[in-house]
């Protein structure tokens, strides 16, 4: 089974689709700014220069790999539709003789499906061989990394399950796919994970097994946060709703910045509207990033270790104060860092735990279902029987 091979209609960008207008799509290559994407298509970089603050930094959060789309008539650029992540996007359009920017949602389709796979080279193969989805299977490896061993303790024929959503967008996969249970057997025993409306993944008992930890980069006492993350919040000047993809530490320049938990940096260098950057990726796909710096004294490919003094704070790129804005990502989805920092391994108040076993109830009851659709005969006696 394929699910993301369906036709849909594409509707997007047809109300602008002028007489021989070309409309295509590109992928963000790596180093690509907004500033070049404007001065390709020969548009004044004013256009950039007037965009509010907040706005140019978000012109920032544009990564590497994603796919935009263009419509181009006579070499002239009609519009282009940029993601920004999953859920938001810069729409530069033409408007008389000049251009306007603004930020719209995402427009796609959401679905959901289940699977079962008997392994037969590795998880990760095999799940890509039936999907056809990369992201689902690094994000299957991902939230196993802290429990299980795949290389070892993964057998042939053990039986895998998942239930995930999953989103397209103009007839292709888009973002990435959220799994909301899972089955791994290791040696024909179970290994369940079910995801909490808190974005975390618990097992069977509701013990947390994901878990990074992560620890505030700026160490003064009482630090403030100047402000916080938002996916969508009401700028109190200019009265426009945008996101904020990270919290502000409002701290004197020269601040040291330390790294939030071990990992290892994977960008040290400028991004416009950001200034200074140090970006690091941690285990379970979770990336951090710590900007405006005045200066940083990692390069790429350093290991760093969670506390490391990694850069001074700053006032470079679109800031209007000395601070540091610190984000988190997991597979390139801003997610609220101040959510994520704690000591230990989360544990559910009663009120939730009981909520979640409730939750994880059905969906073992779907897992179930999915495994003896597919092997018929095969009733693992792990499952409650009912
Ligand atoms: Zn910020």
């Amino acid at each position: 089974m394929k699910p993301f091979f369906r036709s849909i209609v594409l509707l997007l960008m047809l109300n602008t689709l002028a007489f021989c207008a070309t409309s295509s799509n590109q992928i963000w290559d790596k180093g690509y700014t907004f500033l070049k994407f404007l001065e390709a298509y020969n548009i004044p970089l004013s256009v950039y220069w007037n965009m509010y603050a907040e706005d140019k930094e978000l012109t920032a959060e544009i990564y590497a790999g994603v796919r935009y789309y263009t419509l181009v008539d006579d070499n002239v650029l009609i519009q282009a539709l940029i993601p920004l992540n999953d859920e938001t996007q810069i729409h530069i359009f033409k408007d008389g003789d000049s251009y306007k920017v603004d930020f719209i949602p995402i427009k796609y389709f959401k679905s959901n499906a289940s699977i079962a796979i008997s392994v037969q080279k590795s998880p990760y193969q095999d799940l890509i061989e039936l999907t056809d989805d990369i992201n689902l299977a690094n994000e299957f490896v991902n939230i196993y990394k802290n429990a299980i061993d795949f290389n070892t303790k993964v057998l042939k024929e053990d039986k895998l399950a998942l239930i995930y959503d999953y989103k397209y967008r103009l007839g292709r996969p888009f973002g990435n796919p959220e799994i909301k249970a899972s089955l791994i057997e290791t040696n024909r025993s179970p290994n369940f994970l079910f995801a909490y409306n808190d974005g975390k993944y618990y097992n069977e008992r509701g013990d947390e097994v994901m878990g990074l930890s992560l620890k505030t980069p700026i160490k003064i006492k009482s630090v403030r946060i100047s402000s916080k993350f938002s996916l969508n919040r009401m700028h109190p000047i200019l009265k426009v709703k945008r996101p904020h993809y990270g919290v502000d530490y409002a701290a004197p320049k020269g601040t040291p910045v330390n790294a939030a938990s071990n990992g290892i940096v994977v960008f040290a260098g400028i991004k416009n509207g950001y200034g200074n950057v140090v970006e690091i990726q941690h285990s379970n796909g979770l990336k951090t990033l710590y900007a405006h710096l005045s200066s940083y004294k990692v390069k790429k490919g350093q290991k760093v270790k969670t506390g490391q003094t990694i850069a001074q704070v700053g006032n470079t790129g679109m800031s209007t104060g000395a601070h540091l804005h610190f984000g988190l990502y997991k597979n390139n989805k801003p997610i609220n860092p101040l959510s994520n920092i704690k000591s230990t391994t989360s544990v559910l108040a009663k009120a939730q735990k009981e909520e979640f076993l409730k939750i994880a109830k059905g969906y073992e009851e779907k897992l179930k279902i999915a495994i003896m659709d597919n092997f018929s005969g095969y009733t693992p006696n792990y499952f409650a029987s009912n």
